[in-house]
């Protein structure tokens, strides 16, 4: 098989920017690419929060003129491969500078959004033809880089170096769709012959995620549920349609682990490393995640693990409504990390002040005390009211910390259902989005652990024994990857 090389464009790649999953995902996979023998160039916005003595980021052009639909943007180039791959920054002050990635501090999405992410993806494109790369795949991460598809299909058809290029979009979140005024096509230069219902167009705005699911010649998405989720009217956001007219070109993926950074046994944010084989260190973890969050010292009482954003998606409003039941009748404890909904961080901060010892918070984004709860707790708990991949039940899994999770997208795909009668499975799944179905399989994985220990011991091990590494998911990529290239021809 020919080597592939492939340019990703993304506003998010571990270790230089991340909210979300989607960092984790750019990060990992052109490790893994190259591993296969594929090379994969990423291209991110130079944010002015980036480190760049940290990340050791190198001048590679300056000045470097990006054309748009009615203008030319004069920005600068950075990279760095400390990575593992090489990163080039887009250094455009006008539109990286800011506070946030995508909003304000009160959380409003920034009005130019469509400008900035239509020019990082112009940029990307005209970056690979100033450094003579010629890519076999454009793979465009979310709605961000989405117009990067419309622009490889009409602004650079015949063009010698972008011109054999196969456009790849992966969905990370269904929900973000890139929808602004459509008072920018001029300067996006996206041709308002291509602004209409089936590609651009959504109800009098413009669509970036449409357009680039119309345009690209594969899409894919993060898990293999969620494909199929995400087809139907209830989970499409609109867009089951367009999916489902894509037929066998759109594919669930299912993410991988960075096992590099997620494995308990070699884990450098912990207090004490374990593994399957001894579990001793994951009790000392335990005693510190108590220490550390106020919890009542007691290794017989098991901890339920929180790491989430608060946002509506994750179901932790649903949680908030039992939460107080769950600690009240049940002798379990709480940890929980997470930021965002004001209401939800005032709630979850609020209460050690009424549950101490039994509920601990941290408000705010830590990746250490991220490790150190899946790796101190006993369950890990995700709500979800839909989750396309989810990445916490797949590292809790590794951490011998049982999975409790609404069945939804990749929560479905990865968690393999308790089953009373056997003992085999790996946690603990409901189906019904409401809050006394938390309460009532939170109750079960309690009771398993004081009632079964055997089979919570039996599970921890066939939990930790699974694998979720980004060696296979990367392999189905290169198979996309493929099929994308045969369309083109
Ligand atoms: P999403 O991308 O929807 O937020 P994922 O489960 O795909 O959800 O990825 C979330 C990633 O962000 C995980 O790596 C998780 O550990 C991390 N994360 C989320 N909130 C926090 C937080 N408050 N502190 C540290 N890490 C967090």
């Amino acid at each position: 098989m020919k080597p592939l090389k492939i340019v990703m464009i993304s506003s998010e790649c571990v270790p230089f920017a991340k909210t979300g999953g989607l960092a984790d995902v750019v990060g990992a996979l052109p490790l893994t690419l190259k591993k296969l023998g594929h090379e994969a160039i990423v291209v991110l916005p130079l944010y002015s929060a980036i480190n760049r003595e940290k990340f050791k980021l190198e001048s590679c052009l300056a000045p470097f003129g990006v054309w748009m639909g009615n203008c030319q943007e004069w920005c600068a180039v950075y990279k760095t491969d400390v990575a593992g791959f090489t990163a080039y920054f887009i250094e455009f002050h006008k539109y990286f500078d800011r506070f946030g990635y995508y909003h304000d501090a009160q959380l409003n999405d920034y009005t130019d959004n469509a400008q900035r992410f239509g020019f990082l993806s112009q940029a990307a494109l005209q970056l690979c033809k100033a450094l003579g790369f010629a890519p076999d795949i454009v793979h465009a991460h979310d709605w961000q880089a989405a117009p990067a598809m419309g622009y490889l299909k009409d602004w650079y058809g015949g063009d010698p170096v972008l011109g054999k290029a196969a456009g790849v979009l992966t969905i990370h979140n269904l929900s973000y769709q890139g929808v602004y005024p459509a008072d920018s096509i001029p300067y996006l230069g996206i041709g308002w012959e291509h602004y209409h219902p089936d590609k651009y167009e959504s109800w009098g705005r413009l669509n970036l995620l449409k357009g680039g699911i119309v345009s690209a010649d594969m899409v894919s998405t993060v898990s293999p549920n969620y494909a199929r989720e995400t087809k139907t009217s209830e989970l499409g956001c609109g867009l089951a349609p367009y999916l489902n007219n894509r037929g066998d070109t759109y594919w669930g993926i299912l993410n991988g682990v960075d096992y590099g950074q997620w494995t308990p046994s070699s884990d450098k944010y912990l207090p004490a490393v374990y593994s399957a084989a001894d579990l001793k260190g994951k009790a000392a973890c335990k005693k510190a995640l108590q220490e550390k969050f106020h919890l009542e010292q007691n290794p017989e009482v098991p901890i339920v693990g929180v790491v989430s954003r608060f946002a509506a998606q994750k179901g932790l409003d649903q949680l908030a409504e039992v939460i107080e039941g769950i600690v009240g009748d049940m002798k379990v404890q709480f940890a929980i990390l997470g930021s965002g909904d004001k209401s939800l961080e005032r709630f979850y901060g609020d209460l050690p002040r009424s549950f101490g010892g039994r509920i601990g918070t941290w408000i705010g984004y830590d990746e250490g005390l991220s490790h150190l709860i899946e790796a101190g707790s006993d369950f890990f708990i995700m709500p979800s009211i839909f989750e396309p991949c989810g990445l916490n039940q797949l590292y809790s899994l590794k951490y011998g910390t049982l999975p409790i999770v609404r069945a939804t997208g990749g929560l479905d795909d990865s968690v393999v259902q308790y089953d009373e009668a056997t003992g085999l499975g790996t946690g603990f799944k409901y189906w019904d989005a409401t809050p006394s179905a938390i309460y009532f399989t939170v109750g079960w994985a309690v009771s398993t652990w004081y009632d079964r220990p055997a089979h919570y011991k039996a599970m921890q091990q066939t939990a930790m024994g699974q694998d979720f590494s980004w060696e296979k998911s990367a392999a189905v990529y290169v198979k996309l990857y493929q099929k994308a290239l045969r369309r083109g021809d």
